[in-house]
């Protein structure tokens, strides 16, 4: 059933990998000529290849709306037409320099400004660097119905340390698309220019971004933005600051389910539950090193009685405090402590997202504090519930990395090879590939990442578990040993969502709002056809949530058409249409999303049909 992804056509990835990357990276080059042919005045900023494509970031005098992306595209098919070499250049800083003042690009003058004591800087020319400056090449919008793109007149340089491809051909002219335009600040920083950001992808066949169209329209069906919207499930306070989020009724529902489900699993796997402080005392943060590590994430410390405090980024340093409430033998251990913890961190709003970057979030977080001999026990127990979990919600296939010492480290050698061995030895013992990332690990412990696809393919970090070898060391930790010596204890950081807000975001996507029944937050709703049947209705109601079920009636007085418009478009699970002869016969006529009509049945039918389909943990 569960199974992780093979890495066996990794070597043949990495190969595609730089492929596209010379591929998008030449895109967002000939983009860039094309938007400053087309737009005289423009200037450019930065223009970096992404995941699936690339963007460029344009002051332009005029607004780019999505009516001028065709127009776009249509002056870089001329110039892939027109295969244009693409040419390496070496030049000094100083004279470089000169030449984009001369261009009058404030942009690139900063980030050349950037870039740090390199006397020779690289820069790629598409068209020959002797076609003449880039003034004198410049095309004006009315040069667009010319069939002809003169090529010994065209040429356009950025700095850059490329790689690309050869000459402007080698980009499939029906591979890639420019998709969306969006403001976006300067260096991610909201007091510096907004600048216009086109979007675009860039793949080697039609094919490759067809596939990738496609998947990209049925994402964008699934946005949890959206859908959060219209399923009324939580909401995004502008009025109370950027990236906290406001969890609706139905919203709050299921996550009432999720942390039941998420406290009753770990009490099962021999967890117990903490609850700690949302704020402490500066100096904690200063003992643990995000004072000093980690401060850019967090916000401002205040001041209560002369005294600084700090909202938390995270949860480790108060369950390290109540470990140290008291001296543990070694008989004690391992302990296993989690806590639901709400974290605040400080992101810009730039980088805000949803329900998948925010700056308020509860981490399903616990700790693990064992001896060096247990961690591979304890890692495996980690696996096996993270399986159980991910399963249940759905997320049979997974990505797992490991990663390892990186070369600043805190830690012996001794107690590195150890818990890596470990790390090592419990996924085999599941029987799991994994992507050994040499070096990748925390400065303080090596880890594992779990990402897990989705029902598109799209793969999400969720879980990681983490061996730390510095805290326990920072906060003096201790068990006494069997023989009476005092020793520092193992101290694992785990999370298996990561964050409820964010693991919600996945799962409204993964599953495009249409919840198995053991999460809907509706799962029936009863319509009446008509006043006379109301109180039938409502203690049919009653009844159903008698029997652990959620259940309402639709209280609007629409015509019954209506109705079930309406539970279709709030992507209800079931609806039960109750009308004189149901009130009768006492039963009720259900009807189920995926199913239509399944005809008429009794109250206990009803009850008993619902409850199966939960115990499955289908949809019906
Ligand atoms: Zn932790």
């Amino acid at each position: 059933m569960v199974s992780s992804l093979s890495q066996s056509q990794e070597g043949l990835q990495e190969k595609d990998a730089q492929k596209l990357e010379r591929i998008r990276h030449t895109c967002a080059h000939i983009m860039a000529m094309a938007v400053q042919k087309l737009f005289p005045g423009t200037k450019v900023a930065i223009g970096p290849v992404t995941d699936t494509g690339f963007y460029y970031d344009f002051d332009c005098p005029v607004s780019i709306t999505t009516d001028d992306l065709g127009k776009i595209e249509t002056q870089m098919r001329r110039i892939i037409k027109a295969n244009l070499p693409i040419i390496r250049e070496e030049v000094e800083r100083e004279e470089i320099k000169q030449e984009i003042a001369a261009l009058n690009e404030p942009y690139k003058l900063e980030i050349l400004g950037r870039i740090p004591d390199q006397e020779i800087i690289s820069r790629y020319f598409i068209g020959s660097p002797d076609a003449g400056n880039r003034e004198s090449s410049l095309l004006t919008a009315d040069d667009i119905d010319s069939t002809k793109f003169n090529q010994a007149d065209s040429s356009w340089w950025d700095l850059c340390a490329g790689p690309h491809v050869n000459s402007t051909r080698e980009i499939n002219k029906k591979a890639f698309a420019l998709l969306s335009v969006a403001g976006a600040y300067w260096q991610g920083d909201e007091t510096k220019p907004m600048l216009q950001r086109i979007y675009g992808t860039a793949w080697e066949t039609p094919e490759e971004l067809q596939a990738f169209l496609k998947q990209r329209e049925e994402a964008l069906k699934r946005d949890h933005r959206k859908l959060g919207q219209q399923l009324d499930l939580f909401s995004i306070q502008e009025d109370a600051g950027g990236g906290l989020v406001f969890w609706h009724p139905k919203g709050a529902t299921i996550r009432y389910i999720i942390e039941e489900y998420w406290r009753k699993s770990h009490i099962e796997s021999g967890y117990k539950l903490l609850y700690t402080p949302h704020i402490a005392n500066l100096d904690l943060w200063k003992t643990s090193g995000h004072y000093d590590f980690y401060n850019e994430n967090m916000f401002d410390s205040m001041e209560v009685e002369k005294q600084a405090y700090q909202i938390k980024p995270m949860n480790c340093p108060f369950h390290v405090l109540t470990y140290k409430n008291k001296l543990h033998s070694y008989r004690e251990l391992p302990l296993r402590w989690a806590e639901l913890g709400t974290v605040y961190r400080y992101e810009r709003s730039g980088a805000l997202h949803g329900l998948m970057r925010v700056r308020g979030f509860t981490q399903d977080d616990a700790h693990i504090f064992c001896l060096p001999n247990q961690i591979a026990d304890e890692i495996l127990g980690v696996l096996n519930l993270t399986e159980q979990i991910l399963s249940d919600f759905g997320f049979n296939n997974y990505e797992i990395n490991l990663s390892t010492r990186p070369s600043k480290s805190v830690g012996t050698d001794e107690v590195w090879e150890l818990a890596t061995a470990a790390l090592k030895e419990a996924l085999d013992s599941k029987g799991w590939n994994y992507i050994i990332d040499e070096g990748g690990g925390a400065f303080y412990g090596p880890k594992i990442d779990i990402k897990i696809q989705d029902a598109i393919g799209r793969l999400w970090q969720c879980s990681t578990i983490q061996v730390d070898f510095n805290l326990p060391e920072r906060f003096d930790m201790q068990y006494v040993a069997a023989d009476d010596t005092k020793q520092r204890p193992i101290m694992i950081h785990r999370a298996i969502f990561g964050s409820i807000e964010r693991f919600f975001g996945i799962l409204i996507e993964n599953y495009a709002g249409d919840f198995p029944l053991w999460l809907a937050p509706v799962q029936c709703r009863l319509l009446p056809v008509s006043d006379e049947v109301r109180e039938y209705a409502e203690s049919v109601a009653k009844e159903l949530h008698k029997e652990g079920l959620r259940v309402e009636v639709d209280g609007s007085g629409e015509r019954l058409g209506k109705q079930i418009r309406n539970a279709e478009l709030e992507k209800i699970p079931v609806v039960a249409v109750v009308g004189k002869r149901e009130m009768e016969n006492q039963n009720l006529s259900v009807r189920t999303r995926k199913a239509g009509d399944i005809g008429t049945l009794s109250i206990n039918e009803t009850v008993t049909h619902l409850q199966s389909a939960i115990a499955l943990n289908s949809t019906i």
